[in-house]
């Protein structure tokens, strides 16, 4: 019995992935679910485990590169009302894994609430933004998360609290499946000053990203002491192309894909970049985008 056979109203089988990634390419997953409700997912899970299928979860694919080759097993996606919920409580607020991270920061800052407004213009979900630990030197989203519920593979709910949390340089210790729902505690604040700093970080975020028309995806993370964009930039490399992917000359961190780019060009592109920082200034820059 597939996953199509076992959850027909919500797997479909040979469903392209490019639609669902801020590149738009990569190849189709051999399932793609989207379930309607916790406990919906919860069995997906348990079938996956029990028949022994590879899982991955998609967030709003703005730090995933697809291979052009189908992707097997299940591509899991968190969309619609039960996974996009945000509740605000006082000082706490609690978004579903599923929500926009926008939308999260914007409830907060309704409610006077600082503490996520220098995230503003980052794009993605909140399960795969908290994973990635999003944010720069203004802040990262690791500062404001109290407790986190996750799904282990079989489908159990486990709930961690801070202390039992470990967030990095866009990284976290979060290795469990999937991101259910995040608790942020966040700090009381008169609401203009939250919005000049909100206002100010997104002029400042866009004004070093690649224009808002391209597809382009952050290929680096930053080594101690220095920017990624910096050590490529350095070496080089602004607008160094690999098939259709080139390197921004806005900011030299970014790949942009522009039409007919595939995921072999951007990969061929973050090796060629890799190696000739290496080359250049002695450093190994370690992918911060994640490749399926
Ligand atoms: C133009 C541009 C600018 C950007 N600027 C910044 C920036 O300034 N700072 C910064 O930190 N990042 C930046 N990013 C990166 C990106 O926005 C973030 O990493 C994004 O928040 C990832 O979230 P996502 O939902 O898109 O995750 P995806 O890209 O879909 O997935 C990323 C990872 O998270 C996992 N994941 C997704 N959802 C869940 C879930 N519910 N449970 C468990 N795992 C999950 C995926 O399996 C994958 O491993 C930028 C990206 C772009 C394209």
């Amino acid at each position: 019995m597939t996953l199509a056979d076992a959850f027909p109203e919500i797997a479909r089988r040979d469903q392209p992935l490019a639609p669902f990634t801020h590149l738009r390419i990569g190849g189709p997953a051999e399932f793609l679910v989207q379930p309607r409700t916790a406990d919906e997912l919860r069995r997906v899970l348990r079938f996956c485990a029990e028949h022994a299928v590879p899982l991955r979860m998609l967030g709003g694919g703005y730090n995933l590169l697809v291979r052009d080759e189908p992707v097997p097993g299940a591509v899991v996606r968190l969309s619609g009302p039960a996974f996009e919920t945000i509740s605000v409580d006082g000082r706490t607020v609690r978004a579903a894994g599923g929500a926009a991270l926008f939308d999260l920061i914007a409830a907060s800052v309704r409610a006077g609430l600082s503490g996520l407004e220098t995230l503003v213009g980052i794009r993605g979900s909140v399960g795969g933004s908290v994973r990635c630990n999003v944010g720069d030197r203004a802040g990262e989203i690791g500062a404001s998360v109290r407790r986190v519920a996750v799904l282990g593979l079989d489908g159990t709910e486990q709930v961690r609290t801070r202390d039992e949390l470990t967030f990095g340089d866009h990284t976290s210790d979060l290795d469990e499946p999937v991101i259910l729902w995040v608790e942020f505690e966040l700090e009381r604040d008169a609401a203009p000053a939250v919005l000049k700093r909100m206002r100010r970080t997104w002029v400042l975020r866009k004004g070093a990203e690649p224009l808002s028309f391209q597809a382009s995806v952050r290929m680096f993370r930053n080594p101690a002491g220095a920017t990624a964009a910096a050590l490529i930039e350095r070496a080089g490399l602004a607008k160094t192309k690999a098939g259709n992917a080139e390197v921004s000359d806005r900011n030299g961190n970014y790949a942009i894909a522009h039409p007919g780019t595939t995921a072999a060009d951007v990969l061929a592109l973050l090796d060629a970049v890799q190696a000739r920082v290496k080359a250049t200034s002695g450093v190994t820059l370690q992918r911060e985008l994640n490749v399926w």
